[in-house]
């Protein structure tokens, strides 16, 4: 037994890799071994390249032509803006509850965040309160799948539609989640993904992935995560934007050609090779939480603590599932008496981010997601969390 084993003992954690790591240890290590013995630590686009082989493996597990893999999915953010021409002066609307990258990556590029608030029962994007929000220099929208469940997704399509906007899908926490039979992150025009370690699909360090059915999109990002090179005939989109001229040329143009000023930003070799062994027990361990979800809505049962909320159209991952209490401070510190591990979703909604007070948002701007902030609590959630730990959980959930 390992010291990991019998701090478990005592303490049930949030979420924890090292377990899932555990489960996979000897494929992870061949897999990160034969990189190092190959030599080759920097993807290319041979067909060797765990990045390529990757993206492969993505494009057919979410039904989806272009997979680009990128350093993160802050980059997978801030790339996609750009390759859908989004810049200076433009408006990008965004939901108030998300991680704070959501919007930053719409700031770095030198547009504006306009936040919307949250749907009460999902807390993804209020879908209701988009349109009043649009205006004539708002480019994009970056409906948030927040917790491993997506937005409306046909509403917001819908109103895409309407004022020609590109929808951003940050699917950051939805890796394998579905919205109406189709997979997160394939639904609008481009979808981001991050593989941050404690994502549902993690690596053992940085990475992203952006995905799309658009061949320019595709080849502005394959473009960006490398300097803006003309690799992959990228090139020549930005000069024609002619699809048959970018087909003709793929792969002619060298490495040193760069036509737009882009990124340091692959996904690393190593990474890609962790993935692609992860990537084959996602469903898996999305099924497992799933059924940790329905255990835990069917047994808590306890007056101050409302449960998550998934709507019919989704088939939500539980990324993290997250309750809500008047009580939280309390119950987080009855909880932490227990040896439950919590975690808060987040405790600053983005209009209230010091970084954003210049757009001069109140509180009381965003009733719901100041709601989330302050009520919300994340209780321990990850496919190897064990029949007596969630018993316990539920246990302490109930008695508080
Ligand atoms: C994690 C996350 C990101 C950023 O991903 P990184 O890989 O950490 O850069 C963006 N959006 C959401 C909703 C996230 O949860």
């Amino acid at each position: 037994m390992n010291s990991n084993a019998i701090d478990n003992d005592r303490n049930i954690p949030l979420m924890d890799v090292k377990r899932q790591y555990n489960t996979i240890k000897n494929e992870i290590n061949e897999a990160v071994i034969s990189v190092l013995q190959s030599g080759m630590y920097i993807m290319n686009t041979n067909s060797d390249s765990q990045v390529v082989q990757l993206e492969k493996m993505c494009e057919e597990y979410l039904q989806v032509e272009y997979t680009i893999g990128v350093g993160n999915g802050t980059d997978a953010l801030v790339i996609s803006l750009r390759a859908a021409g989004i810049g200076t002066g433009d408006e990008v609307i965004a939901p108030a509850m998300s991680f704070f990258s959501t919007a930053e990556a719409i700031a770095i590029i030198g547009a504006t965040p306009v936040f919307v608030d949250c749907n009460k029962n999902t807390f993804t994007i209020d879908v209701e309160q988009i349109e009043e929000k649009i205006t004539h220099k708002t480019k994009a929208i970056i409906p948030v799948h927040l917790y491993g469940q997506c937005a409306d997704m046909d509403a917001i399509l819908l109103i895409a539609k309407k004022n020609n906007l590109v929808v951003i899908e940050d699917a950051a926490q939805a890796f394998g989640a579905c919205y109406k039979g189709k997979k997160a992150g394939t639904i609008g025009d481009i979808g981001c993904f991050s593989f941050f370690p404690t994502k549902n699909l993690g690596a053992a360090g940085d990475g992203g992935l952006i995905v799309t059915n658009n061949k320019k999109y595709a080849c502005a990002a394959r473009a960006y995560r490398v300097h803006g090179s003309g690799l992959n005939g990228a090139y020549v989109y930005y000069d024609t934007m002619n699809i048959e001229d970018i087909e003709s040329k793929e792969g002619v143009l060298s490495k040193y050609n760069n036509f737009l000023i882009g990124y340091n930003s692959r996904l690393d070799e190593i990474q890609a090779a962790i993935l692609r062994v992860k990537l084959q027990y996602i469903d898996q361990w999305n099924e497992r939480r799933r059924q940790f979800a329905a255990q835990y809505r069917q047994s808590i049962v306890n007056n101050d603590i409302k449960l998550p909320y998934c709507s019919n159209d989704n088939l939500h991952i539980y990324y993290t599932y997250v309750i809500m209490s008047q009580k939280r401070t309390q119950l987080m510190e009855y909880l932490d008496s227990q040896g439950i591990k919590t975690g808060i979703y987040f405790p600053i909604p983005l209009h209230l981010q010091r970084a954003f007070e210049s757009l001069g948002y109140q509180e009381g701007d965003m009733p719901v997601a100041e709601k989330i902030a302050s009520n919300s609590l994340a209780i321990p959630m990850f496919a190897e969390l064990e029949e007596d730990e969630r018993i316990q959980v539920i246990n302490c959930l109930n008695h508080f």
